[in-house]
C-alpha cells in the first residue's frame, strides 16, 4: 500500500490508459482522509476536469445541498470517483479504464479505512458491489462487506435528470446519517 504522498505522485504521472492523454487535471479525491464516510462516484466531469477536484459541478452542488440538508459535514467524509480522469464527453467509463484505475481507488479506501462507503450510481455500484446487480434494485440496502457498511443510491447527476428519483436518495442517505451517528455514539462509548 502506497501512502498519500506516494499514491498522489503516482496517479499524477498515471498513463495506465487511454484518458490519461486528454485530462486536463487528475482528480485523486477530496475531502477529510480521516473520516468514516467515503463517497464513491463515476468520473470526473469537465468542472471537475478543470479544477482537479471532484464533484464541483451541477451534480457536486446538488450533493452539497443534500449533505447541507442532513448535517452531514465537509470533515465527515471523503469523495472520490471510480476513474480519475475524465471520459470524453462524460461517457461512462470504459471496463478497462476502469480495472487499470481501481487499483487507486482500493489503496485510497485502505488508507481512509471508512466505515461507511456509498456508492454513488450504476458505475460505482457495479465495480464495488458487483457487476450484476442493478442500482434500482439494491438502492437503499445496507450490504456488510469485508468491516464496511456499504449503501448504493442513485448518482446526483440522475436526479437532475429525474426528479422521481429525489425522494428515494434522500431517504437512503437519510439512512447514510443513521448509521454516521451510530457509529459516532459507538466510538464515543468506547472512550475514542
Ligand atoms: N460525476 C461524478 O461521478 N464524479 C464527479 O466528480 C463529478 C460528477
Amino acid at each position: 500500500m502506497l501512502n498519500w504522498d506516494e499514491l498522489t505522485k503516482l496517479c499524477t504521472s498515471c498513463t495506465n490508459c487511454s484518458l490519461g492523454a486528454s485530462r486536463t487535471n487528475i482528480v485523486i479525491g477530496r475531502g477529510n482522509r480521516n473520516a468514516p464516510l467515503m463517497l464513491v462516484g463515476e468520473g470526473p466531469g469537465e468542472q471537475e476536469d478543470q479544477q482537479g477536484l471532484p464533484f464541483v459541478g451541477p451534480a457536486g452542488k446538488l450533493l452539497d445541498l443534500l449533505m447541507d440538508a442532513l448535517m452531514i459535514r465537509e470533515e465527515d467524509y471523503y469523495i472520490a470517483n471510480i476513474v480519475k480522469c475524465r471520459p470524453p464527453a462524460n461517457r461512462i467509463p470504459l471496463e478497462e479504464e476502469a480495472e487499470k484505475c481501481l487499483p487507486y481507488l482500493r489503496n485510497q479506501v485502505a488508507l481512509i479505512k471508512p466505515k461507511i462507503i456509498v456508492c454513488l450510481g450504476a458505475t460505482a455500484m457495479k465495480y464495488i458491489v458487483s457487476k450484476d446487480a442493478r442500482i434500482t434494485q439494491i438502492r437503499g440496502k445496507w450490504i456488510e462487506r469485508k468491516g464496511y457498511w456499504i449503501m448504493p443510491t442513485f448518482h446526483p447527476a440522475a436526479l437532475l435528470r429525474d426528479v422521481s428519483k429525489r425522494v428515494p436518495m434522500w431517504d437512503d442517505f437519510k439512512k447514510v446519517k443513521r448509521k454516521l451517528d451510530e457509529i459516532r455514539a459507538e466510538n464515543t462509548g468506547n472512550g475514542q
